[in-house]
């Protein structure tokens, strides 16, 4: 399983899916793609059983293109492999698009939680709960929400957050699943593994558990769970893809 994340002033859609193909050694049975079109107003999603080259067959001619977008490969934990379980999960309003790796343990009790409050399910994963959970409790700003949700969430996961109602930035928030952060020029990225980006960048930096992080073109801020904010170094790699 893995998760990939862009932003900057390549079309989005092929970054993300050579990413995934990196991942492809991690195991998944199916994968998507959310991409934020050039209007900023819309998220488009397309997701596929099978093989990243199926998504890819899948994406043929379809001309979607955009600046910040996620991707992910899915290895499925709760609910079948089918294109409603695959990740990228949306709100109902389709506006915050999220992709997850790990499990929520606690997600049978947001999830009632949640459809008390109206909201409806369009898949059967732990996953979908941090897409409407982050509608819910969303306050105006994503990275501030972020934090609202992390608290919120037990297990483990690594997750990466889009939406048009700030169509210039990407939110993850990680806890014992792996991600890191490919810093590169006008451009960044997030994934699950360094060699994903690696054809892009050779600076990163590692998030650890707890961490929360705002991905905008030309910026990358991290701060602890309780919002202060940390000075992180990027370090290089001297190795090629
Ligand atoms: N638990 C999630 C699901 O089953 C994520 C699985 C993964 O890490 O790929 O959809």
């Amino acid at each position: 399983c893995g998760i990939i994340g862009y932003i900057g002033k390549r079309n989005a859609v092929p970054v993300l899916l050579y990413g995934l193909q990196r991942l492809e050694y991690r195991g998944y049975d199916s994968a998507g793609v959310a991409v934020i079109d050039k209007t900023g107003n819309r998220i488009i999603v397309e997701k596929q059983v099978g093989k990243i080259k199926d998504l890819q067959e899948h994406l043929w001619g379809k001309k979607i293109e955009g600046h910040l977008g996620v991707g992910h490969s899915r290895w499925a934990t709760h609910g079948e492999p089918t294109v409603e379980n695959a990740h990228p999960h949306t709100s109902q309003k389709g506006t915050i698009s999220i992709v997850h790796n790990g499990i929520i343990e606690n997600y049978l009790q947001l999830k009632q939680e949640l459809i008390q409050k109206g909201y409806k399910f369009r898949s059967d994963t732990d996953t979908e709960v941090i897409a409407h959970l982050f509608e819910e409790l969303y306050t105006g700003d994503l990275l501030d929400t972020a934090f609202k949700v992390a608290k919120k969430l037990e297990g483990a996961y690594a997750v990466g957050v889009i939406s048009t109602y700030q169509p210039d930035r990407i939110v993850a928030i990680k806890k014992g699943s792996p991600l890191i952060i490919g810093i590169g020029k006008d451009e960044n990225f997030i994934a699950s593994d360094i060699p994903a980006v690696l054809e892009y960048t050779k600076e990163f930096i590692t998030l650890e558990d707890g961490e929360i992080a705002l991905i905008t073109r030309d910026k990358v801020e991290i701060y602890t769970k309780d919002g202060k904010r940390i000075d992180k170094k990027p370090f290089r790699v001297s190795w090629d893809v």
